[in-house]
């Protein structure tokens, strides 16, 4: 058992090769505000949803037909619907942590009583081979077994460290046990088609102390890059099969997959130290966004493979931007800020919270898209109400639930464990990366953060308690502020961001000390990089961390023909009649009349440009887009 484990998704070990400490989920508290209704709503709303769609979709079923003969079910759901049930486990795990629930205690005590009775002598526990439809590790390239087991230990863990309950790790840790005999020591040079176990092993590793699970997460590691995978439908470096990731430059291949391998490689150099792993994965990150990610914070450009594109190659429309995908790109950014403190790597997690990962949901908090475009040129039709669209069908409004059910749990655990992202601590002081209303405890310090951030850039942290001694309190300054302020127990200080992107006060510190961060949030008109031939000419309306576009619900604007009057000015408009109240940003306009082109797919340059007339836009912020119906929706927009 690590002595000074903390109750997080990710807890490296004391010694690790860390720049900064996460804080346990027990000492992090959202205690009001967006996150907090909605951190309410994971657990009202969300879980209950899942569990009835594990249920409908014969998820438990398939356990049950393998635990008792007399259930007749056939087994149903993709090879890997497994992981459905263990993130769901996952998400109810890391939600214990915010206070008992009977209903999840008993849903867990069932789910584990069934895993028991499900699991063979030797510990593999998999309903599609079990039911005899393929043999073991016979398709590694397809098969999903080690991802599932890694998800099954991931859910284990949670519960492990949020209520000390280690029924259903024991599960996960004998499968475990028979993975490091069956693969371990190099025992099979050949690795799941699909990433996530390493990062699930490491994690075991640092709960039990048992280096065999560390050392097999290496050993997948350093196995993959070598073709060992096989082709599959997409190729090679689909599953991150053609260069071992030391040597790997870029992200490449299936979006999920990429960026899960990065979390397992994070975390072995986090508890080996070897930085050959770290330089790789920093490389890889930079390159992503740079290169590769777009403006929501969303990755994934192609549908075919569910994959990164080329560089440069983001187009709004066609974008796969998984839900799972932004997920991942969070968790190793996690990881990265952990092992460097740089703050970029914050200001990206903030980028996908607000943007990519809050749009996946809707405000119901029980629709999901897996897709998510940052345009939509016609409404597609609604999804299906109590039916499951395929992941790509990208139906007009948000899913219940998906034929491929994985980003819904996702966004479940992901939420249920958002407290373990907004602080961390080091031999100096505390650091704070995320602002919402929330109370935060490190060793001797406790502080409580009053903010109502991202509507307003004012964040008043108060010193609750502190150590006589003198310390440093750090407040990220992201890279989209200009003119930050900061009041320090009522003086004014200048505000000097250090060079990971820190505003960072030392001193003695008094109970009762109050210091304000105002970050000014004016609306800002953004470019892209000149080589994203998609969008170049275009610009995007941003407010602090928040994106914002034109949703058309009725068809009116035609978004295919507005433009932002160049050289106009945002402003930001409180709009009490949207959604409750909302922020917007009103910018001048111009709705094109492309008339004259008379079906003309192109001319002679010179041609006389088409007229328009004036118009008032209206952004609103893209989380929020696909809530009132099929829409047409930009983030982009040319530029008049
Ligand atoms: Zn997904």
């Amino acid at each position: 058992m690590n002595t000074e484990e903390i109750v997080a998704p990710c807890s490296p070990r004391t010694g690790a090769h860390l720049t900064l400490r996460p804080l346990s989920m027990e000492h992090v508290r959202i205690t009001d505000g967006y996150w907090a209704r909605w951190q309410r709503d994971n657990r009202t709303v969300t879980a209950p949803h899942a569990m009835r769609w594990l249920e409908k979709d014969g998820v438990l079923d398939n356990f049950r037909r393998l635990a008792d003969p007399a259930v007749t079910a056939e087994r149903r759901g993709w090879v890997f619907c497994d992981s459905d049930l263990y993130k769901v486990l996952e998400g109810i795990g890391w939600d214990l942590s915010h206070g008992p629930s009977e209903e999840f205690g008993r849903f867990v005590a069932d789910s584990v009583a069934l895993l028991e009775r499900v699991r063979e002598d030797d510990g593999y526990l998999n309903t599609f081979v079990q039911a005899g439809l393929k043999e073991r590790y016979a398709d590694l390239t397809r098969g999903h077994e080690l991802y599932c087991a890694g998800h099954l230990i991931q859910a284990g863990i949670a519960l492990a460290r949020t209520t000390g309950d280690e029924s259903l790790l024991a599960v996960g840790r004998r499968f475990a046990d028979h993975l490091v005999a069956e693969f371990g020591d190099g025992r099979r040079g050949d690795t799941d088609g699909h990433p996530e176990i390493e990062t699930a092993l490491v994690e075991l590793y640092r709960h039990t102390g048992e280096r065999a699970y560390l050392d097999l997460a290496r050993q997948l590691i350093d196995v993959r890059g070598h073709g060992v995978i096989g082709p599959g439908l997409f190729g090679p470096a689909y599953f991150q099969d053609t260069v071992p990731v030391r040597d790997q430059d870029t992200v490449v291949g299936h979006a999920v997959r990429a960026l899960y391998l990065l979390c397992g490689v994070m975390d072995v150099y986090l508890e080996t130290g070897e930085d050959a792993l770290l330089r790789a994965a920093r490389r890889q990150w930079r390159s992503m966004v740079g290169e590769k990610t777009y403006l929501t914070g969303a990755v994934g450009s192609r549908f075919e493979g569910e994959a990164f594109g080329d560089r440069f190659e983001l187009p709004p429309d066609l974008i796969y931007g998984e839900t799972c995908a932004s997920i991942a790109s969070l968790m190793l950014s996690w990881r990265l800020l952990l092992a460097t403190g740089d703050g970029a790597h914050a200001d990206l997690i903030e980028r996908i919270l607000y943007n990519a990962f809050s749009g996946s949901t809707s405000l119901g908090r029980d629709g999901f898209f897996y897709v998510n475009p940052l345009q939509r040129r016609s409404p597609r039709p609604p999804a299906p109400a109590g039916g499951k669209p395929l992941r790509t069908d990208a139906p007009g409004t948000r899913a219940e639930w998906y034929d491929v059910a994985c980003c819904p749990p996702n966004i479940l655990r992901t939420v249920a464990s958002l407290g373990g992202y907004l602080a961390t601590s080091d031999d100096h002081g505390v650091q704070l990366h995320l602002y919402m209303p929330s109370s935060v405890r490190a060793g001797e310090v406790a502080l409580s953060v009053a903010t109502r951030y991202p509507e307003d850039g004012v964040v008043r942290v108060t010193v609750e308690r502190s150590p006589a001694s003198p310390w440093a309190l750090s407040l990220r300054v992201p890279a989209w502020c200009r003119r930050p302020s900061l009041i320090v127990a009522g003086e004014s200080v200048p505000v000097e961001r250090d060079e990971r992107g820190y505003a960072v006060v030392e001193r003695v510190w008094a109970e009762g000390d109050v210091v304000v961060l105002d970050l000014p949030m004016p609306a800002r008109l953004t470019v892209p990089h000149p080589a994203v031939d998609a969008v170049r000419g275009q610009v995007a309306i941003e407010r602090g961390p928040v994106v914002h576009c034109l949703e058309s619900v009725g068809g009116e604007p035609d978004l295919d023909a507005v433009e932002v009057v160049a050289g106009a000015e945002p402003r930001v408009e409180w709009d009490a009649d949207l959604f409750g109240g909302t922020t917007v940003v009103r910018v001048e306009g111009r709705l094109r009349d492309d008339s004259g082109w008379a079906g003309d797919g192109w001319r002679e340059v010179g041609t006389p440009a088409s007229s328009g007339r004036p118009i008032e836009l209206t952004a609103i912020p893209y989380r929020l887009w696909a809530n009132r119906g099929s829409s047409t929706m930009r983030t982009w927009i040319p530029v008049a």
